[in-house]
């Protein structure tokens, strides 16, 4: 398995990553949509709900309280997934990473080209005046983060109810379908808008790397049934 993947980058110049919450998992953030049942003992509402815009607007300082307790994982480091990507992209040969996870993993193990479909916990923005901040202003706020001027300060992730960025989208699409290889790890494909942005690959490899079946594994070319940072650690 680990040899034909080697063989498969070995002979492309453009790859592009798509992963999904399982790259995070490994460094210890756990996936919020598949541990809904966990968070029913504790609060009211599920994530879903909570991670909204609405709820957001409506209840900001419970909004606050989940997601600094869920969401928010400062002493989270790059794993062996996020540091063989990054180093792959020094080669030349990985173009872009697209994410689905905003906890800014692939920038801190030193990937430079990453698009962030749903944003990023690492900025934070005024809702009135624009202004960014650090994700430890978040951290030390006691309930909800004030700007200077008295706005409300927002995590620059998409909530639910919310639209994913345009340009971001394009760009991701555009990397895509220009791909000659395109490596999907870490997501078993069945959320919106992974699903639909697999389909614009036009290449012949497709490479799937998760632990369990996903959507896509009838058009994959090579399916890796592993942990996603034990792969590419051996790369
Ligand atoms: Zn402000």
């Amino acid at each position: 398995m680990i040899s034909t993947l080697k063989s498969i980058i070995e002979s492309s110049s453009n790859i592009v990553f798509f992963g999904g919450a399982g790259v995070s998992t490994e460094s210890g953030i756990p996936d919020f949509r598949s541990a809904d049942g966990l968070y029913k003992e504790k609060y009211k509402y599920p994530p879903e709900i909570m991670l909204s815009r609405s709820f957001f607007m409506e209840h900001t300082e419970e909004f606050y309280k989940f997601y600094k307790e869920k969401m928010l994982h400062p002493d989270a480091k790059p794993n062996k997934a996020h540091i063989a990507l990054a180093k792959l992209e020094t080669t030349g040969k990985l173009k872009t990473v697209i994410t689905q996870n905003v906890d800014g993993l692939h920038t801190k193990a030193g990937s430079l080209n990453v698009l962030e479909l749903h944003g990023s916990a690492l900025r934070n923005v005024c809702l009135i005046c624009k202004k960014c901040y650090p994700v430890e202003k978040i951290i030390q706020s006691e309930s909800i983060p004030f700007c200077h001027c008295g706005g409300i300060i927002k995590p620059d992730v998409v909530l639910y109810e919310e639209s994913l960025d345009v340009g971001i989208m394009h760009s991701a699409t555009n990397a895509i379908h220009a791909a000659d290889v395109l490596i999907v790890g870490g997501t078993s494909l069945n959320v919106y808008p992974a699903a639909g942005m697999i389909t614009g690959y036009r290449g012949k490899k497709l490479v799937l790397i998760n632990k369990s079946e996903t959507a896509y594994d009838y058009r994959a070319n090579l399916i890796i049934r592993e942990s996603i940072g034990e792969t590419l650690g051996l790369l």
